[in-house]
Order: C-alpha cells, then structure tokens, then sequence
C-alpha cells in the first residue's frame, strides 16, 4: 500500500502485466499499419508512459509527436472549448494514431475526434491503454484498448492523483486503509487505562477497556455485570467465553472505527487466538503489543493509592491485588512470547511521569 497525499493506493495492475499487454498492443498496431509510417501522437499529460513503452515496443518505423488538450476561453463562443497545443507536423494524407493512458467517460475523445475531423488524415485510429467500459458514455470507436477497469479511480504509470504518482512503475487503485490495532499490555497498576485515554485522541482510535466495559455492566446491574461481579470483585479472571463474547459485541459496535487500542484484552492465550481470528475474519490484524513494564512493588503502592479515590473494590486490599498479580503471572503474563514470536512484541519502561510515558509510547505507537 502506498499513500499519495491525504490517500492510499494498492497495486492493481502489476508492471510485468503493462508491459505484456503493451508488447501485444504494438504487434497488432503493426500487423494492420505495416505498409505505412504511422505518426503515433501521445496525449499528455497521463500519456507520456505508454506512449513510451508502446513506441519501444513496436517493430516498425514511425514517427511520434505528443500534443495536450487545454481549455481556454473561447472569444466568441461561450463556455470552455478544448484546443490542441503542440502538433507540428503536417498530417494530411498520413495514418495517425493517438496514444491514450485511459478512456472513462470519452470526453477527451471526443474533442480529439472533432479536432482531426478537418485535418484530411487519411485515417485516425486510437489506441489506449485504459478503458473504463462502465462509465464510456460516446459511441465513437475505439481501435485498440490494452486492458478493460472497473469504475474505480486509478493511479500510477503516468496517471495521477493531485499530480502525483505519475512515476509508479503499477498500477494503483484507491483503498481504504486497513485498521490499526494495538494491545496496550502490562499488569494491573501498569498505567494502561491513563496512556490508553491520551493516545487515542492522538491516532484517533477508539479504546476498548474490558476492565471499564465489565464495570459499566455491574453499575448498570445487567446480566454481564452480575456475571463478572462475583469475579472481578476477588482479583479473578471473568471467564473467556464471556470476556470474548463482550470484546467481539465491543468491536461491532464501533465497525466503522480506524482501529482500536485494546486494554486488558487479552489476558489469557484463549483471548489472544480469539482476537487473532476475529480480526482476520475483517480483514484486519493486531499491528503491535506495545507493553507498559514497572515493578511489582510500585504497582501495588500505585494501586492501594487509586484505591482510596477509584471506589474499586478490586483496589481497596492487598490481598485481592496480589491475586490479580498472580492471575497476570499464570494466565497473562505468557502473551508476551505468544505476541513477540510473531514479532510484534514492544516493552517499554513504565516507571517515570505521565508525559514521559506517553512519549516512549508514541514512539512506538507512529511505527506501527
Ligand atoms: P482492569 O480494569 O483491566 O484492571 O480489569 C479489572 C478486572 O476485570 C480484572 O481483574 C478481571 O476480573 C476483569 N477483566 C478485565 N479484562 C478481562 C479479561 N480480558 N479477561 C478476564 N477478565 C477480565
């Protein structure tokens, strides 16, 4: 994928596939001019690629000029009027082929049509590289056309977008990115919940807390919520079926998100294969583990301190944080290898300042 400008671009038409198609175009051309010199025109300015390749590739003598279409004010007439800028040479009498990147609509055509009409040629043929057969509107002939498109915006090989990737070797289509999406890792106390709140504004992704999720659902007594209560309120897991159900209702509700920071999620090996297969299923996949390392000691003073203010049951004693740390030891803590055998592994130091923090994070976060 590329990007050009505010826009990403896939590969449509590979090189290799141009050049086959424009080496078959030229023999052909060949076959049916052989006895003549034809003067092979090229429209700029998307032409200018094809036109090269294609007169490379053809076997005969020829000659080649290259004109542009420009609007300019008629005098008398009203509205803009195409005139072409450039032809020199004397086409009376002579077979003149235009050479085109692309044909949509056939407008550009047209007004080429209506310009060589009184030039007496002897013939004018069009070849093209391009044909958009769904939006071609005129029912001129075309002579010559090397590959049929969709109705989808190109780019690459001499086409541009807002002037640029002209020089692409491929051929591109628009696309719409593929999502990014984040773990943000560490164990309880880590600061996940408070780096997670700064960095989505900053890529606009949106956050998914499984920890706030289960708690929005025990203040609003729903089912999840009595379900995960009992478990949550000792330091345990909520079991995985019910954290991946939720995490996957989670992702749903916000389909048309760029991408997602997931924090507390996934902590268990069974979470992390889920969420693996979820995401591919869209198309997607998790770009980073980006995981928030301090000590255990700072994190339980760091927790019993959010304890007096945060009304979590889970924070107010030691003992129920000492069995969080033990849940995240037997069950979470192995995310690491299962995430950095993929190579998507990212530890960063998590002692120092909120901003400090947040700085080693966004380094990481603008890789991936
Ligand atoms: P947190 O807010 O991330 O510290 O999560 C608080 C509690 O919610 C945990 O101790 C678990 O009881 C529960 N919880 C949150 N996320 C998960 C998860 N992915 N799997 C199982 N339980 C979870």
């Amino acid at each position: 994928m590329i990007k050009l400008r505010d826009k990403y671009f896939e590969s449509y038409i590979r090189a290799e596939k141009i050049k086959q198609t424009i080496d078959q175009m030229a023999k052909i051309v060949y076959k049916e001019c052989a006895d003549e010199i034809p003067l092979f025109v090229g429209i700029l300015n998307g032409s200018f690629m094809f036109a090269a390749d294609f007169i490379r590739a053809y076997p005969g003598q020829c000659e080649v000029s290259f004109v542009k279409l420009s609007s300019y004010q008629g005098v008398q007439s009203k509205g803009k009027v195409k005139q072409l800028v450039g032809l020199t040479e004397d086409v009376t009498n002579r077979t003149v082929i235009i050479l085109e990147d692309i044909i949509d609509t056939g407008t550009t055509l047209e007004e080429i049509y209506t310009i060589f009409r009184n030039k007496k040629l002897k013939q004018l043929k069009i070849a093209t590289l391009l044909y958009k057969h769904d939006v071609y509107k005129k029912g001129l002939h075309i002579d010559y056309i090397g590959l049929h498109v969709p109705d989808k915006f190109v780019v690459g090989y001499g086409l541009d977008y807002v002037g640029l990737g002209r020089n692409l070797n491929d051929i591109y289509t628009l696309t719409i990115p593929t999502m990014t999406n984040i773990v943000l890792f560490g164990p309880p106390g880590a600061g996940k919940g408070t780096q997670a709140e700064l960095l989505k504004d900053k890529y606009t992704l949106k956050h998914i807390s499984t920890g706030d999720v289960f708690r929005y659902n025990i203040k609003n007594e729903t089912e999840l919520g009595k379900l995960a209560k009992s478990y949550m309120d000792k330091g345990d897991l909520v079991p995985d079926e019910v954290t991946i159900n939720m995490l996957k209702q989670e992702v749903e509700r916000n389909a048309d998100a760029k991408g997602f920071i997931f924090d507390g999620f996934p902590r268990t090996e069974e979470q992390a294969i889920a969420l693996d297969n979820f995401l591919t299923e869209k198309g997607a996949t998790i770009n980073g583990m980006v995981a928030l390392e301090v000590p255990e000691d700072l994190l339980v003073e760091r927790l019993l301190k959010r304890g007096e203010t945060s009304g979590r049951p889970d924070d107010q004693d030691e003992d129920k944080i000492r069995n969080r740390f033990n849940e995240y030891q037997n069950k979470t803590a192995i995310l690491k290898d299962y995430y950095a055998k993929q190579g998507k592994y990212y530890g960063i130091n998590g002692v120092g300042t909120i901003e400090e923090i947040t700085e080693r994070l966004t380094k990481v976060f603008d890789k991936l």
